[in-house]
């Protein structure tokens, strides 16, 4: 195996290295070809999604929105903004951020509400690591290979494909040393809906179908693994 570069390039976070082609710089951006916030702004426009910024400004948080306005580019240029500190933080910081959130979605809009909004969120993300780190492959097997190897390189989790039903696209896989959830006191709950989402949003945009995603094990639930459930619907 190729040794692995994480880089960051322009506005865009790129992973290159190991696999021949694995991200060519023109896909999602180099520090020339880059979106910059004009151009991501274009980008808004062009698709459609009605966003109203405001005047000098590029869309991001401040306006409201029916459709996601999320793009890779959101995700900043860490080069330059984190000379020093680099593109990793403590895991329990993460949590912190995720924990709190969803304590206080809990609040607002109940349990229900919150893990459809973390379950969409994941979603989201998935699709969108599809695209821009994953990008378009093959063969299933070549795509959950490649997956492995981000969520590993990303320290998200150490992914392993337990079943594959090819013809129905029904999957079950797992996660070990989770990054939302492995070392929590055990609740008896699955908490990992996040994760639910992002599978979700990752199979669906590599087979052009919908799915249902459930988490049946969970370290939290008294597991040492996650483990997912994914049918096509
Ligand atoms: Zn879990």
């Amino acid at each position: 195996m190729k040794v692995l570069v994480n880089r960051i390039a322009g506005t865009a976070f790129v992973l290159t290295g190991w696999a021949d082609n694995y991200l060519s710089s023109d896909r999602i951006g180099t520090s020339s070809g880059a979106m910059n916030g004009d151009a991501a702004y274009a980008a808004c426009r062009e698709q459609g999604t009605g966003v109203q910024p405001r005047p000098g400004r590029s869309p991001m948080f401040k306006e409201e929105r029916t459709a996601s306005q999320f793009n890779w580019s959101m995700l900043g240029n860490l080069a330059e903004g984190r000379p020093n500190l680099g593109d990793s933080m403590n895991v329990a910081v993460y949590r912190l951020m995720q924990f709190t959130l969803r304590d206080v979605l809990i609040q607002k809009v109940g349990v229900a509400e919150a893990d459809g909004v973390f379950y969409d969120a994941g979603k989201r993300a998935g699709e969108e690591f599809y695209h821009n780190v994953i990008t378009k492959k093959g063969s299933f097997q070549e795509f959950v290979g490649d997956l492995q190897a981000s969520l590993r390189h990303l320290n998200i989790g150490i992914l392993r494909l337990e079943s594959a039903d090819l013809e129905k696209l029904n999957f079950t896989m797992t996660v070990a040393e989770d990054l939302d959830c492995s070392g929590l006191a055990v609740c008896g709950e699955q908490v990992c809906t996040y994760d639910e989402g992002f599978i979700h949003g990752l199979l669906a945009s590599h087979t052009g179908r919908n799915f249902k995603v459930r988490e049946v094990d969970c370290w939290a639930s008294g597991d040492r693994v996650c483990r997912f459930v994914a049918q096509a619907v």
